[in-house]
């Protein structure tokens, strides 16, 4: 049984976080931390550690994540002028959440996707 992290609890309103969007499959809050004026989290409300562990079972759940990344695109009003969406896997990957999740990013040009 994988562990809980901190995004179990923001799932179930436990602690605060400011949900953009929620419904039976996902959930969708700001970064504590955010690296661009919009910076979204889309996480799935069933706990899969990373991306390693994905089965067939989850592929209309991770579907979902991008329906919903691409309408809270539209909500923040950079669909249009363009975002990116970002899962880290693991240490290389820079993975510090184990309970996959989706970055949105957008706001400004974002520049090249790796900086060295
Ligand atoms: P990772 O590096 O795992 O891909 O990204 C984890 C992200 O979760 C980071 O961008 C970090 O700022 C964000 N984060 C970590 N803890 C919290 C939290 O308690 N609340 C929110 N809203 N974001 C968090």
């Amino acid at each position: 049984m994988a562990e809980e992290t901190i995004f179990s609890k923001i799932i179930r309103g436990e602690i605060p976080a400011n949900i953009v969007f929620q419904d039976d499959t996902v959930t969708a809050f700001r970064d504590i931390s955010p690296q661009a004026p919009t910076h979204i989290l889309i996480i799935p409300n069933k706990l899969i550690p990373t991306v390693n562990d994905v089965t067939v079972e989850d592929e209309q759940v991770l579907g979902h994540l991008f329906v919903v990344a691409a309408k809270i695109a539209q909500q923040e009003g950079i669909a249009e002028d363009g975002y990116r969406l970002v899962m880290n896997c693991n240490k290389h990957g820079g993975q510090e959440v184990f309970h996959i999740h989706m970055h949105l990013l957008g706001g400004k040009p974002l520049g090249p996707l790796l900086s060295q």
